[in-house]
């Protein structure tokens, strides 16, 4: 029974139904032609209706003035909408945008835009600016990873193919109507780092890479290099990856280098422990000649020693020349309510140099969106977390840009 005190916007959605509606996006390619071909269309309209798609980045039929009024109709129920938008937040002088969406069931996702190269516009042109999109893969994620605004949601549900390439689709459509500072561009990079855990949704993640990279009218034809899935480390998940023969970037999120800290902050790893990890990931390198990137999340007091810096060298070292791996060190960010905190300014410089004196490949971070929450880590697009004297997310935080509310 619902409880009369709790407003409307803060109770439970009805509990998910079903899988969402079938999408163009879910189709392989022969699947499409028979599609069109089941709504009555002339099969080399599926060529035209890919075009729109693809490579105008047009998800909607009622816009394809080249199709008759009675074609777009037939088709119409090909393209239901997965994602909708219900709203913006951006920080870097707009060129960070954190978008919320609602899908089908009610479940919430959320992508984050970033643009790159703006400062140096002046000297670099248009043409050196770079553009990577933060998607999501699951709502809510079931890895509990205690540090981690997304795996204190708990797993709601993977998305499905469609849900995944729609926010690409969306994304770069931003980017090609020139709604981030630097004008009209194109989306370079994909990272799988949002929420959810990707290869815990293996099959849908995949079947979107192929489409994101499969040249135009299939695909969008990014560059598989442009790539990155990041995973908590599951270890047989990473070595399927490995055999696809696609040369995307793995990014594994290690955290620490012994397993009994790590069992504490990923606790997949009492599944597959470090040494099983960096086994698979060296695999990986050796499979794809791709540089695995080996996330490690600062936090204060907790894996920020130089004998963990020392560890981890060694570690990575014992599997071969420097060259199969880059490290990445993230300051941690700020969850609310969580009790992690990031690394003082000059322990994550030790631990930083510690890496470099032993001949570590190791950049630290820029993370885009904090002040937005949009940045590693802090996607939690879920009204359940909002506090209780806030109004939900798609009132307040995500207004639109004219002030009014979505519905
Ligand atoms: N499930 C995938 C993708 C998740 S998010 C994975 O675990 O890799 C991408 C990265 O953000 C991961 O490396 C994750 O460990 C890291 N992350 C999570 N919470 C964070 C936080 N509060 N601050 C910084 N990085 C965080």
């Amino acid at each position: 029974m619902s409880d009369p005190t709790v407003p409307l916007r803060l109770m439970a959605p009805t509990p998910p139904r079903g899988k969402p509606p079938r999408h163009w996006a879910d189709l392989t390619v022969p699947d499409r032609l028979e599609a069109v071909a089941r709504a009555g269309l002339p099969s080399f309209r599926a060529k035209q209706i890919a075009a729109h798609y693809c490579h105008h980045l047009s998800g909607q039929p009622a816009d394809w003035t080249d199709l008759s009024v009675d074609h777009r109709h037939r088709v119409a129920d090909l393209f239901p909408e997965l994602l909708h938008w219900l709203g913006d937040r951006q920080c870097d002088d707009g060129a960070t945008v954190k978008s919320l969406y609602r899908l089908f069931d009610g479940e919430l996702v959320e992508t984050v835009l970033m643009r790159y190269g703006l400062t140096e516009q002046a000297t670099v042109g248009p043409r050196g600016l770079r553009s990577t999109l933060c998607v999501s893969s699951q709502a809510g994620c079931g890895m509990a990873c205690p540090f981690c605004a997304t795996g204190q949601l708990g797993l709601r549900r993977n998305l499905s193919t469609a849900e995944i390439v729609e926010q690409i689709r969306l994304g770069a459509r931003c980017l090609a109507d020139g709604a981030l500072p630097g004008g009209p561009g194109r989306l370079h990079n994909v990272v799988f780092m949002g929420m959810g855990e990707p290869l815990a949704n293996y099959r849908s993640v995949l079947a979107a890479i192929r489409q994101t990279t499969a040249p135009a009218p299939a695909g969008f034809g990014l560059s598989a290099r442009g790539l990155t899935v990041s995973t908590c480390g599951l270890v047989p998940a990473i070595e399927k990856l490995s055999q696809e023969g696609l040369p995307v970037t793995l990014a594994v999120s290690l955290h620490a280098p012994d397993d009994d800290l790590r069992d504490r902050l990923v606790p997949v790893n009492r599944r597959w422990p470090v040494a099983r990890l960096l086994d698979a990931a060296w695999g990986y390198a050796q499979a794809t000649g791709r540089r695995v990137s080996i996330e490690y999340a600062l936090m204060r007091d907790l894996n920020d020693q130089p004998a963990r810096a020392d560890h981890l060298a060694e570690l990575l070292r014992a599997r071969g020349h420097w060259g199969w791996f880059h490290v990445n060190l993230i300051p941690l960010n700020r969850v609310p309510g969580s009790p992690w905190t990031a690394s003082r300014r000059r322990d994550q410089d030790a631990f930083r140099r510690r890496l470099e004196a032993t001949g570590v490949p190791v950049t630290v971070r820029d993370s885009r969106g904090q002040e937005i929450d949009g940045a590693c880590g802090q996607l939690a697009a879920n009204w359940r977390q909002t506090e209780p004297d806030r109004p939900g997310p798609a009132e307040a935080d995500h207004p639109r840009p004219d002030g009014s509310v979505p519905d």
